[in-house]
């Protein structure tokens, strides 16, 4: 069953919740985007889905080979201007806001994850080389990322440092003539190595020479594959990781200066490296979320088409009759009105936060932070979202599901990363707690819940609201680890009430007689009546404390 891009609810969805024509004049320019994206991604980049996952990756030391048909698409990415689309017109992109960028990364995300990971980096590397390069960085490199000709990556992890980035080992020592020399070996770096591209350019975080130990010793580097002069750098993919998932993106353990050293250049100052690199991860962040989006739109759609044409005689539980489709179940209908709900929400959410860094590009500081107490929840929430809904997906084809075939098992074992990479949920969770929670003051959270107070309607939406502004204050008030116990499911709460909102917007401005407005009211009283009650008892969670957690030694859970 191919892939339809959802142009129509995109569309809505950036008129409603982002309120894209305060962003841009040229609405006409939205609607050609969606559409030309939606076309490239259901023509080109979708029919590689398969052969990614069960062909996968080569590897040699002269480097990685792409699956058949990527070098092909990926050209076509590049000549589309598929990745231009929001990054700044001084480097060559169209200035188009970021949440209208988001439609088209969640329509590659959709119909390929693996092949959509590589233009994915490269848009962080776009923004932290432009918040924080050089005037020369910017004029050799930029405007060869954006167009896509030179794609990006980032190299923070390292087999000790993951989480704990500030543990990190590679090194940097000067050259004198202001470039430096990198060595040190670095693991599980997306799109490392691989054969779409002339060019490409790492992102590297190393240590100099008697940096402060921890994460304020950090410096970040711009490592080019192949050097100005032509020449190759010290630097290979030393393997590739075989994986559960996104099996057509290489995942590369790189080792840097083998041969004495890697040439790079600072990006930013030195030790200055993790504010940069920040600027890098948040942008991702919000794409890792949309990667959720992504994946369960397309989990979504199969699964329906699955419960349309499954047809049994039986009804399982009540009285026998005439053959039915299995959509007809209640329980089915519960598992593909759950997956359109979740997915929507994920992405009302997601969107309407690429919206607000919109707005803080424009001048609206308040809207920055906004942006930012919600960038943990897009990224948590968001994948949370893919995999529930991906795993719902197998549950309605039953049997076919499990197996590889219907390719509902591939959207499982792709969307599983997603609430790994980029800052474990688990650390998203600390953050929304550990530094969002008390931004300017605590400000910038509460100004979202009462902007969410004064227009939501349903009464759980309301209760939850009630619930989430308890838990806000209980955790406030915390010690640490009683405020680290609660994150993650004060998280959840935090995200559906906002996506609650943002759909109840939606089921109101849907007022045509049309399937399109009546799958926005559903949606709308499902997720306000079942997820937000769900969400609603996650508040015990959220406020039980560390003791109830600690009560065990961690030996005697095995
Ligand atoms: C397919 C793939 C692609 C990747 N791509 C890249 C890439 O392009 N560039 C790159 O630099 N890295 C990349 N990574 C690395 C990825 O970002 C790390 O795996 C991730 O940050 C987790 O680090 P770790 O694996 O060391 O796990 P650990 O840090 O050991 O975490 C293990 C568990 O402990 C929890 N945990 C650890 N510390 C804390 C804490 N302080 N608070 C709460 N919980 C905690 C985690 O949430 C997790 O559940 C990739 C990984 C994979 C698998």
């Amino acid at each position: 069953m191919p892939l339809r891009c959802p142009v129509e609810e995109q569309r809505f969805v950036l008129e409603h919740v982002v309120r894209i024509s305060e962003l841009t004049n040229d609405t006409d320019i939205v609607d050609a985007v969606l559409e030309g994206a939606a076309q490239y991604a259901e023509g080109e980049v979708e029919p590689l889905n398969r052969v990614g996952d069960t062909v996968g990756l080569k590897w040699s030391p002269d480097g990685v080979t792409m699956p058949d048909g990527f070098r092909e698409a990926y050209r076509h990415f590049v000549e589309g201007g598929w990745g231009t689309i929001s990054a700044p017109e001084e480097a060559g992109g169209q200035g188009l806001p970021l949440a209208l960028g988001a439609a088209v990364m969640e329509d590659l995300n959709a119909a390929n994850l693996a092949f959509a990971l590589c233009p994915m980096l490269t848009m962080g590397a776009i923004e932290a080389i432009g918040a924080h390069g050089s005037d020369e960085q910017k004029r050799d490199y930029l405007p060869k990322i954006v167009s896509g000709e030179w794609p990006a990556t980032m190299n923070l992890t390292e087999p000790q440092a993951g989480s704990d980035v500030g543990a990190l080992r590679t090194r940097a020592v000067p050259n004198g003539d202001g470039s430096w020399k990198i060595t040190g070996s670095k693991i599980y770096i997306t799109y490392g190595e691989h054969d779409l591209a002339e060019n490409i350019i790492h992102l590297v975080l190393a240590r100099t020479p008697d940096a402060p130990v921890g994460t304020r010793g950090i410096s970040l580097f711009l490592v080019p594959k192949i050097l100005p002069d032509g020449s190759k750098n010290d630097l290979r993919c030393a393997s590739i990781e075989h994986k559960l998932g996104i099996h057509a993106s290489p995942t590369c353990t790189m080792a840097y200066g083998d041969e004495g050293g890697a040439i790079g250049w600072l990006i930013g100052p030195e030790h200055g490296g993790m504010r940069a690199m920040f600027t890098m991860m948040n942008n991702a962040r919000l794409n890792v979320g949309l990667q959720g989006v992504g994946i369960a739109e397309a989990a979504t759609q199969r699964a329906v088409a699955y419960a349309l044409g499954r047809v049994q005689s039986a009804r399982a539980g009540g009285p026998s009759r005439d053959p039915v489709a299995i959509e007809e179940h209640p329980d089915v209908r519960r598992m593909l009105l759950r997956m359109r709900a979740l997915t929507m929400g994920a992405r009302a959410l997601t969107y309407y936060a690429f919206g607000q860094i919109d707005r803080g590009h424009r001048g609206d500081s308040m809207a920055t932070m906004r942006g930012d107490v919600l960038t943990p929840l897009v990224k948590a929430w968001g994948t949370d979202v893919g995999c529930e809904v991906a795993s719902l997906g197998i549950q309605v084809h039953g049997g076919m599901g499990y197996v590889e075939e219907t390719g509902a098992a591939q959207y499982l074992r792709d969307a599983r990363i997603a609430p790994i990479y980029e800052g474990t949920n688990g650390i998203q969770a600390a953050d929304l707690v550990g530094r969002k929670l008390g931004l300017d003051g605590g400000l910038a959270f509460d100004g979202l819940i009462a902007d969410i107070r004064a227009e939501i309607e349903a009464p759980a939406l309301s209760a939850l609201a009630d619930a989430v502004e308890i838990a806000a204050t209980t955790l406030r008030n915390a010690e640490t680890d009683d405020r680290l116990a609660g994150s993650y499911p004060f998280l959840t709460m935090c995200a559906v009430l906002t996506a609650g909102w943002l759909l109840e917007r939606q089921g109101r401005a849907a007022l045509a007689d049309t399937p399109f407005a009546a799958v926005k009211r559903a949606v709308s009283g499902y997720f306000n009546t079942v997820v937000a009650t769900e969400a609603l008892g996650l508040a015990a969670g959220a406020e039980a404390g560390a003791d109830l957690l600690y009560s065990v030694p961690a030996e005697a859970l095995a």
